[in-house]
């Protein structure tokens, strides 16, 4: 049966296909959980998840440099947003132990920060919450595809499935597609079916979408070489980049931010990059915090050892 472009309504209603079920069911095997349910996007994925499991009276404990589309799921929810430092593991303990004992507690975050390249301590998050019944929800949006020995993302590298509530994965970065896998038991999967309001909401993506998502599954599990190339060169820029006294803060993965602070030199760094022919982009607030503009490399398989060197060198002497 040809499916068409257009999906025509919402899951709930004629929009559903079979194609959309089969892919979830693949991404929750993919994931080691008991199911998973796709969104439009990681954006209203977020806010979904966040709206419908997280109420009014609840405490939502956030990293400081959290995505907006958690932040924005947080204030939608009404309940109380408890900042804490950027992966300050003691911090947290300290305030989720200080927590008032009736409140629900949530714990969001990162596994892979989309600015700074660094990764939450997902295995001190884990015991954490286990020991103060705190639920973990955590967006492996730029981790899905790259990270743990299947690809399946951070949560399966730091080996702690057990512990995570639900995870968010974008389906637009290394799944090279558009939308997102909510995945996480099939109890929890069941009620965001039916509370969901951006999965309730809005027509369900198109159908072809489902069958290129399925081709990305296939990819990242039958081409292994690929991550491992992107973890390869990730590691070889930031050691070039470190040589050349170039701040990359806490990286360690494919994102590598060169801080340089001031907006407008971090826009003449990217022209100069770009004017070379390196699609880096200028990073300036409020992505992030005021005083800390960067460029924001981001390393993906198909370049080559040569032209990490020459961007190394590049970014060294746009610097200065
Ligand atoms: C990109 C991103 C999102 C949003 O995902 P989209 O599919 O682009 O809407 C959510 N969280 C993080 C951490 C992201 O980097």
């Amino acid at each position: 049966m040809s499916e068409g472009c257009g999906s025509t309504a919402s899951r709930l209603l004629r929009g559903d296909r079979e194609l959309f079920r089969r892919v979830e069911k693949r991404f929750a095997e993919f994931k080691n959980t008991e199911a998973a349910l796709y969104f439009n996007s990681g954006y209203t994925a977020n806010l979904g998840v966040v709206t419908a499991v997280v109420d009014r009276h609840d405490l939502v404990f956030s990293d400081e440099y959290n995505h907006a589309s958690l932040v924005d799921g947080i204030r939608l929810s009404r309940a109380r947003r408890v900042k804490f430092p950027h992966c300050d593991v003691d911090r947290l303990a300290r305030l989720l132990r200080e927590a008032p004992p009736p409140a629900q507690k949530f714990l969001v975050t990162e596994s892979l920060f989309s600015m700074d390249g660094d990764f939450a301590p997902l295995a001190d998050y884990a015991e954490l919450c286990s020991e103060t019944g705190t639920a973990l929800i955590v967006d492996e949006a730029h981790a899905v595809g790259v990270y743990g020995a299947r690809g399946s993302g951070f949560i399966e590298q730091a080996g702690v499935s057990d512990h995570v509530l639900l995870s968010v994965n974008t389906a637009g970065k290394a799944l090279g597609s558009a939308g997102a896998f909510v995945a996480g038991p099939a109890w929890v999967i069941d009620y965001l079916i039916q509370t969901a309001r951006p999965f309730i909401f809005s027509t369900a993506a198109p159908p072809p979408i489902a069958a290129a998502l399925e081709a990305s599954l296939t990819v990242i599990e039958t081409e292994p070489e690929r991550r491992e190339r992107v973890l390869k060169h990730s590691a070889l820029l930031r050691s070039l980049l470190g040589e050349a006294g170039i701040n990359t803060g806490g990286s360690r993965s494919q994102i590598i931010p060169v801080l340089l602070g001031d907006n407008t030199r971090a826009c003449r760094a990217a022209s100069e990059l770009q004017a070379a022919g390196f699609d880096v982009r200028a990073i300036r607030p409020p992505a992030v915090p005021e005083g800390t503009a960067r460029l924001r490399i981001s390393v993906n398989a198909a370049v080559d050892e040569g032209a990490l060197r020459a961007v190394a060198q590049l970014a060294a002497r746009a610097c200065r």
